[in-house]
C-alpha cells in the first residue's frame, strides 16, 4: 500500500481540475449557474456501501460540482469583502496539505515552527508594529478578533486583580467594551463567545469612524470595571478608519486595551501611500486581521497580533503532560486550536513572492481599482458613490432604494461581475469591494459597462419589478 501509488492518480485529476477552473475564470458568469439542488443529485446523496478509487472520487467531484462553483476567484468578483488566493500560497497550501504537519509544538515540527517565525517576524515589520509581539495563524478575522480580545479580557481582569483562568467570570469585576457605531458585527458575536455581553456603542461620524471626542466623554463617564476599547481599520462600506492616534491615546489615558479589527484594512500599513490612514494604530495592544482579504493568502487564514505575548500566551496556552513543551514558546499557545494546520506556510510563500513592494503594490492597485469604480459610477447618469472612497469599498446608490436593490440584482443575473447589496446609513447600497489580487484595470472597465447597461436599462424600463433581497 503506501501513499503513492493512490495519490499520483489523485493528485494528477487535481492538478488537471484545478488548472481548467483557474484557466476558466477570465470568462466565467461570476455567479454559480447551479443550485445546490442541481449539485446534490449530480453527485448523489446515497452514501456508498464500498470503496472507489481515489482519482476517480476526485473526478467526480470536479465534474459534479462545477457548475455550483461562484467565480470568487474571479478578477470580476467584488462582493462581500473577501480576497483571493495569490498563486505562490495557493501552491503552497497544496504542500501543506501533503506534509500534513500538525503545527501546534515547536520542536515536534521545526519546519512548520522556523516559517511560524519567520512569517511573524515579516508580518510585524511590513505592518510596522511592535516587533516583540506575538502572531497567533487561526482561521479567519472573526478568530483574530476573539483571540486578541480574549487575550485583552483576560489581561485587564488581571490588572484589577481578578485571574479570570482560575475563576472564570461570576463574580468577576466585570469589563466594559466600547465600540464603534459601525464596527463588524464579529465584534459582537466574539464578545458574545468571551461572555462580555453586548458592547456599549459609541457615536461615529457619516464615514464610520468612531467620534474620538464622545469616546472620551464614554470612557469618563464609566464606572471601575477595567475597559477594552475596540476599533476598526476599514468599514466595510465606507473603507474609513478609526483616528487611532487620539482614540487609543484617549482609550491609554483610562488605561484601556485596546484593539484594532483590521479585518481587510491592516495591510494599508505596510502601502507607504496608504499608511496615513492607520497612523498612530502601533500604539494599541492587540491587532486582527484575515490574511485572505487584503493579502490574498489561502483560506482560512487569519492573524491574531498582540503586543504583549505573555497575555496571549495567558489566554491561550494549557498544559499537557504529553505534550512536548519548549521553553521558548509553542505555537499552538497563540491560538485557540491545539490540533491545526501549518498556516504560516502559505502566509510565507505570498509574502516571499511579493516582496515589501509587492505587497505595497498589491495594496495600492486594489484601492486604486477602488478609486476607478468611484469614478466610472459617477459618471453613471443617475448614480451617486456615497462614500469617500479611501480604500477598497465602494458603497453606491442608483436612485432610490428599489432602483438601487434592482440595479444590484440585475447586476447578479447579467453575470459579468458579482456585485453585492447592502444597506449603509439607511440606504440600500451596491458595494464593491475590490480585493482580490488578480482584478485588472480591464476587469474593473468591463464591470462598469455592465453597471452602465443595467444602470440605463433600468432608468428607461417603466416596468417595477419585485425587490428582491441579495444577500
Ligand atoms: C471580514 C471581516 C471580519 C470577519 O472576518 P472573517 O475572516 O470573515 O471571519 C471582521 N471585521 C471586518 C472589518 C471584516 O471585514
Amino acid at each position: 500500500m503506501g501513499h503513492t501509488p493512490d495519490a499520483v492518480g489523485a493528485l494528477a485529476r487535481a492538478h488537471e481540475h484545478a488548472l481548467g477552473w483557474l484557466s476558466g475564470l477570465p470568462e466565467r458568469a461570476v455567479p454559480a449557474a447551479a443550485s445546490v439542488a442541481d449539485v446534490v443529485a449530480a453527485l448523489g446523496a446515497g452514501l456508498p456501501d464500498g470503496p472507489s478509487d481515489p482519482a476517480a472520487v476526485v473526478d467526480l467531484l470536479a465534474e459534479a460540482v462545477d457548475p455550483g462553483l461562484t467565480a470568487m476567484p474571479s478578477g470580476r468578483f467584488f462582493g462581500f469583502v473577501i480576497g483571493g488566493t495569490h498563486p505562490a500560497g495557493m501552491a503552497a497550501d497544496w504542500l501543506t496539505s501533503a506534509w500534513d504537519q500538525n503545527a501546534g509544538l515547536r520542536t515536534v515540527t521545526p519546519a512548520a515552527t522556523a516559517v511560524d517565525d519567520i512569517a511573524e517576524a515579516w508580518v510585524l515589520d511590513l505592518l510596522g508594529l511592535p516587533p516583540d509581539s506575538a502572531v497567533g495563524f487561526v482561521t479567519g478575522g472573526t478568530m483574530a478578533n476573539f483571540t486578541c480580545l480574549a487575550a485583552a479580557r483576560d489581561a485587564v481582569l488581571a490588572r484589577a486583580g481578578w485571574d479570570v483562568g482560575s475563576h472564570g467570570l461570576v463574580g468577576s469585576p466585570g469589563v466594559r467594551v466600547l465600540v464603534g457605531a459601525e464596527r463588524h458585527a464579529s465584534v459582537d458575536l466574539v464578545l458574545r463567545y468571551l461572555g462580555l455581553g453586548t458592547p456599549e456603542v459609541v457615536p461615529v461620524d457619516e464615514q464610520g469612524r468612531i467620534d474620538p471626542v464622545a469616546l472620551r466623554e464614554s470612557l469618563a463617564g464609566g464606572d471601575e470595571r477595567p475597559v477594552v476599547v475596540a476599533l476598526q481599520a476599514g468599514n466595510i462600506h465606507s473603507g474609513a478608519f478609526d483616528p487611532f492616534g487620539e482614540a487609543i491615546a484617549a482609550a491609554h489615558e483610562h488605561g484601556a486595551w485596546v484593539h484594532v479589527d483590521g479585518a481587510f484594512g491592516l495591510f494599508a500599513g505596510a502601502a507607504p501611500a496608504y499608511r496615513h490612514l492607520v497612523d498612530g494604530y502601533e500604539s494599541a495592544d492587540s491587532w486582527a486581521t484575515d490574511a485572505h482579504k487584503t493579502l490574498n493568502v489561502p483560506y482560512d487564514c487569519g492573524l491574531a497580533i498582540v503586543r504583549d505575548p505573555r497575555a496571549l500566551r495567558a489566554a491561550m496556552s494549557m498544559h499537557g503532560d504529553y505534550l512536548i513543551h519548549d521553553a521558548a514558546g509553542d505555537p499552538f499557545e497563540k491560538v485557540p486550536e491545539l490540533s491545526r494546520r501549518a498556516r504560516a506556510f502559505t502566509v510565507w510563500a505570498v509574502l516571499r513572492s511579493l516582496g515589501r513592494s509587492g505587497v505595497a503594490e498589491l495594496v495600492e492597485r486594489l484601492a486604486g481599482h477602488a478609486t476607478a469604480f468611484a469614478d466610472g459610477i459617477a459618471a453613471i447618469e443617475g448614480a451617486e458613490v456615497l462614500n469617500d472612497v479611501v480604500f477598497t469599498q465602494v458603497c453606491a446608490a442608483f436612485g432610490d432604494d428599489d432602483r438601487t436593490r434592482d440595479v444590484v440584482r440585475r447586476m447578479l443575473e447579467d453575470g459579468t461581475a458579482w456585485t453585492s447589496g447592502s444597506l449603509w446609513r439607511g440606504r440600500a447600497v451596491l458595494r464593491i469591494s475590490v480585493s482580490n489580487w488578480s482584478t485588472t484595470d480591464a476587469d474593473v472597465e468591463r464591470t462598469l459597462a455592465a453597471l452602465g447597461v443595467v444602470a440605463q436599462a433600468f432608468s428607461q424600463s417603466p416596468i417595477r419589478l419585485p425587490s428582491v433581497s441579495v444577500k
